[in-house]
């Protein structure tokens, strides 16, 4: 599913730097970032603490915009773009997880997966039966009126995926997404978002510590001291294990 050679990769960086306050106080975290990222990959960004995935995961997602640099999603360059228009091609092509799960608490799983859908303006029965779809799709069909308090971490995760892929963005941006959770619930997540990437097509880059997890990406990505040290493709990529998603909680 990725674009042949020479096709327009979907997103490009080139010398994206970003500064952290100003004056003495000033900090480099980006010092100069180049990047093509094509349709379909599966970009694991690691590198040590500090190294600065966090700072280019949030330029990547347009949460952020970098000092200097351009930023092409789709050929079109970003930093142009007024911070309406940035959070419009935002809501459109990204979906997002975090390492914490960010759920709504007191609310159901279903509803949860509902609010993107609310933003946009999708009418109640649309959202109903697109949120049933999305958390099908992760394994947690029969859950949706249970809420946050009643599921497991994976689960949540689960759940906090079915929120980022139901507007069936182009882009699925994962920071740190097993970071709370034990190694068996990890590999979950992992062959979910393989399946995802590998038999949906959606474009995964996700940050993480863990080669564990980094061995399910196509491609590896290491950041240190602000630049892409290392970039290279995942020669041994891992695939799932089973022949489905498993509900094993
Ligand atoms: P990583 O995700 O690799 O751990 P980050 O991108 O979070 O790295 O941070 C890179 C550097 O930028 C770190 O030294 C961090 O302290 C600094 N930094 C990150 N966010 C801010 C901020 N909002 N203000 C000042 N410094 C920051």
């Amino acid at each position: 599913m990725s674009n042949p050679p020479g096709a327009t990769p979907l997103i490009q960086l080139r010398g994206i730097t970003k500064v952290y306050g100003e004056g003495a106080t000033a900090f480099q975290a980006l010092k100069g970032v180049d990047l093509d990222i094509h349709q379909g990959e599966f970009v694991a960004i690691m590198g040590p603490s500090g190294s600065g995935k966090s700072t280019a995961m949030n330029a990547l997602g347009l949460l952020d915009t970098p000092s200097s640099g351009q930023y092409l999603f789709q050929g079109v360059h970003v930093e142009s773009l007024s911070r309406d228009e940035r959070a419009r091609v935002r809501r459109r092509y990204f979906g997002f997880v975090f390492q914490g799960f960010n759920l709504l608490a007191r609310t159901s799983a279903q509803e949860n997966v509902e609010l993107p859908l609310v933003y946009r303006g999708e009418p109640a029965a649309k959202r109903r039966q697109m949120a049933a779809g999305a958390l099908e799709a992760v394994g947690l069909k029969g859950w949706e009126h249970h809420t946050p308090g009643e599921l497991s971490g994976g689960q949540q995760q689960r759940v906090a995926i079915a929120r980022a892929i139901v507007t069936e963005p182009a882009v699925l941006l994962a920071d740190e997404p097993t970071g709370n959770l034990d190694t068996k619930r990890s590999e979950e997540i992992m062959e979910l978002l393989w399946r995802l990437n590998v038999e949906q097509g959606i474009t995964v880059l996700m940050v993480t510590h863990e080669p564990d997890m980094a061995a399910y990406a196509s491609r590896l990505v290491r950041f240190v001291d602000g630049v892409v040290a290392n970039d290279a493709p995942n020669a041994n990529r891992a695939r799932p294990q089973a022949p489905a998603v498993q509900e094993a909680d």
